[in-house]
């Protein structure tokens, strides 16, 4: 059994001051770099081009980039949002994207306040969640490409929590009951507004509660079903396809991180 114990990786942050800076400044370069990797792919998937090979190139004239054109942020400010070859301005939607999952990285780190399995998989998570939003949101489809990643992750991490087996046990039936209620609710929603709607959205939260155990899956679905009322109704005055995994994913940041924040505040939920 000490060779299980021993596995479960803790690395608290808070306690010195350096360490502290060190591991929120670096989890925010992680943040920035991988929304900058998972943008580009994102953008590549929808466009069905291969997500891993060729150059990142000019939208407007076709240039190739360079190395020193993909940093994230950076290269966006020493440029001025321009590109560097014909001069056109470059969106600033993955600038936002990177500043975004940067400070995502660090605030989950910091509510947390260790580096451990849990937290492992939430940054990997909270770095898949940005690549599937942006395609559902670019494309009204979920790739399920990103789906068979979260459930990697989930096989990957699952081992080294320190209450694994009831954790795994918990996630699956949560998992059941989530994907249930969400293919009935499709079916039905998909009776009264006669529109298609596929079960990409069921398929996501049923991989997504996997993480959570009851009492979390508990709070995502609360959360989850304001969110995705609240997209439904922007998809619809925007007469744009209907994409609600942007509101899955959010549902289920937030749950994570506000079990963290509870645990921080050492406050005792009810159930
Ligand atoms: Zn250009």
């Amino acid at each position: 059994m000490d060779f299980f114990h021993n596995l479960e990786f803790t690395y608290p942050i808070y306690g010195n001051v350096f360490v502290t800076v060190y591991v929120l400044v670096m989890a925010f370069a992680f943040g920035s770099i991988f929304a900058s990797f998972i943008t580009c792919a994102a953008w590549r998937v929808v466009r069905h081009e291969d997500w891993v090979k060729g150059h990142s190139h000019c939208d407007t004239c076709g240039h190739e980039l360079s190395t020193a054109d993909l940093f994230p942020i950076i290269s966006y400010v020493a440029l001025k949002g321009k590109c560097r070859y014909c001069g056109s301005k470059v969106p600033p939607r993955d600038l936002i994207f990177e500043i975004l999952l940067g400070l995502l990285f660090a605030g989950t780190l910091a509510l947390h306040g260790s580096v451990d399995a849990a937290v492992v998989a939430a940054l990997a998570l909270e770095m898949l969640l940005l690549g599937l939003s942006l395609a559902d949101w670019d494309s009204g489809v979920i790739p399920d490409g990103f789906l068979v990643a979260i459930l990697v992750v989930w096989i990957m991490t699952v081992g080294f929590r320190p209450d694994a087996q009831r954790f795994a046990m918990e996630g699956v039936i949560a998992s059941a009951c989530v994907g249930l209620l969400m293919a009935i609710g499709t079916a039905v929603a998909g009776k009264i507004t006669k529109a298609k709607s596929g079960y990409g959205p069921a398929k996501l939260a049923m991989c997504l509660v996997l993480f959570l155990g009851f009492r979390g899956s508990v709070m995502a679905v609360c959360i989850g079903i304001v969110l995705g009322i609240v997209f439904a109704l922007v998809c619809k005055s925007k007469k744009r396809k209907m994409s609600l995994a942007p509101a899955i994913s959010l549902a289920f940041i937030a749950a994570f991180l506000f079990k963290d924040l509870l645990v921080l505040l050492g406050v005792q939920l009810p159930f």
